[in-house]
């Protein structure tokens, strides 16, 4: 479903994939820096432009593992953060994938969190033995759990190699600049045989196709996950897959999805090519219908799925 996912014809070999290394990349599309602040300026107030390195950013899809990053893939800072979780209306949080890795965790089971926040997994877990880390220091002391505490991944792992029955990392694997360095720490964390939990937004959902949302651009996230580099991550990392799970269709999200939906089908219709960044009068046109479509309820979305997505390993 992701139209913009076409990629052009020539490889390039500037940067290598985040996750397998291979410079076997192709370049999706580019955006203007400039687009990407003035769009987090519209919805959010912030002008991230010092946290981007370059004027132009790429998006590039590896031809050998699936990954999409953004290059440079720069990431924000904790100041950036705290802006962006005061207007929570655009983070759609997914509680779904608390439940499909409680139903993983076992009575007894040692669980590790990366990313833990302001603890809310953490309350779902009294009875078992449980670490979080967290990088920051604000987020850990609203947590007020002394299991959370202010910790790198990398420094952890070294600490505690084969320590865990169960890593989870909640919707933190696309905000990180070396996603394979860091699943490489979590699974030293695991003990063999443990499980790994990764729950992430799907680029094969709606997100993968939603024009002018800054969240999924740099410095917010840097890597887009389809399901397919779910499914083979067993052939780069010791990792067994278990389970992918596609989130149910969360009531709240219904008319943002329809009418993301809808401004999709019109772009078909039009044989326009999706582009991350529109600020063009056919954009405006388009939202206004699909606004319209998703008030009147309108099917204009066939998906009964939201946009994250859960994958459960066990490592092997
Ligand atoms: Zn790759």
């Amino acid at each position: 479903m992701t139209g913009r996912m076409t990629v052009k014809t020539y490889n390039s070999t500037v940067t290598s994939c985040l996750l397998c290394h291979s410079s076997n990349t192709a370049e999706v599309t580019s955006l203007r820096a400039s687009d990407i602040c003035r769009l987090y300026r519209r919805h959010f107030d912030i002008d991230p432009s010092s946290l981007l390195s370059a004027g132009t950013i790429y998006l590039r899809k590896c031809l050998a593992c699936g990954l999409i990053c953004f290059d440079p893939p720069d990431t924000g800072n904790s100041e950036f953060y705290d802006r962006i979780q005061r207007n929570n209306s655009y983070y759609m949080e997914s509680k779904h994938e608390y439940h499909v890795a409680l139903a993983q965790i076992r009575e007894g089971d040692n669980v590790l969190e990366v990313g833990a926040g302001s603890g809310n997994f953490a309350k779902l877990l009294k009875n078992n033995q449980y670490t979080g880390l967290e990088l920051s220091s604000k987020a850990v002391k609203a947590a007020n759990d002394g299991r959370i505490i202010l910790q790198s991944i990398q420094n952890h792992a070294i600490s505690h190699p084969e320590a865990y029955d169960v890593v989870c990392l909640f919707q933190v694997l696309e905000h990180i600049t070396d996603p394979r360095q860091f699943l490489e720490d979590c699974i030293r964390c695991i003990k063999t045989g443990g499980k790994l939990i990764i729950a992430l937004p799907s680029s094969d959902s709606i997100m993968g196709t939603l024009i002018n949302f800054p969240l999924d651009m740099p410095p917010h996230h840097v890597t887009r996950w389809p399901d397919s580099v779910l499914r083979n991550m067993g052939k780069l990392l010791p990792l067994q897959l278990l389970l992918l799970q596609h989130e149910p269709l969360p009531p709240r999200q219904i008319r943002f999805i329809r009418r993301s939906g809808a401004i999709a089908r019109i772009y078909k219709l039009f044989n326009r090519p999706m582009p991350l960044i529109d600020f063009s009068l056919f954009k405006k046109c388009s939202t206004s219908i699909a606004v319209l479509a998703s008030l009147v309820g309108l099917p204009a979305v066939s998906t009964d799925s939201g946009v994250h997505v859960t994958a459960v390993y066990r490592k092997g």
